[in-house]
């Protein structure tokens, strides 16, 4: 059982995979090694970071299958998005994120303190009928001209 939420590094990687009783492919780890690099990404990212690196030949629907079987056992986490695109993150605790839907990019949110005063409000106001296990909320943004902080 993995302990930390942050991204396993390929050789985790390979215990991880190794104690799932999954191979260590060489499709399986250019879509790790391309995910650590990228951070957030979409299975057509995956797949152009695998080419631009040449590590391995891998076919977006074989990356989209290897993305989709490692986030159920736990190594990537699902980020839903409004445009109905997948993606994925290398960082599985809970955070905030911010999508820029002109760039197309997620990044983190940094925001602790928003996090758990949210995580506090709805343990004490849960829909009626429902027990709230988890809050995954997206910022959906367009940088401000006056913005070359982020
Ligand atoms: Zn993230």
């Amino acid at each position: 059982m993995r302990r930390s939420h942050s991204a396993p590094d390929m050789e985790s990687f390979r215990s991880i995979l190794k104690s799932k009783g999954l191979k260590a492919t060489p499709q399986r780890l250019a879509v790790h090694e391309a995910m650590l690099s990228l951070g957030h990404a979409c299975a057509d990212m995956v797949c152009e970071q695998i080419r631009k690196s040449g590590n391995a030949c891998v076919t977006v629907a074989s990356v989209y299958n290897i993305l989709s079987g490692l986030s159920t056992i736990g190594i990537y986490r699902r980020i839903p998005t409004i445009d109905n695109r997948v993606w994925y993150d290398v960082l599985t605790r809970p955070h905030l994120h911010i999508y820029d839907r002109k760039r197309n990019e997620i990044k983190d949110l940094s925001d602790e303190d928003f996090a758990s005063v949210a995580t506090a409000y709805f343990k004490e106001h849960s829909p009626k009928g429902y027990k709230v296990d988890e809050i995954d909320i997206q910022l959906v943004c367009h940088r401000s001209r006056n913005s070359k902080k982020l």
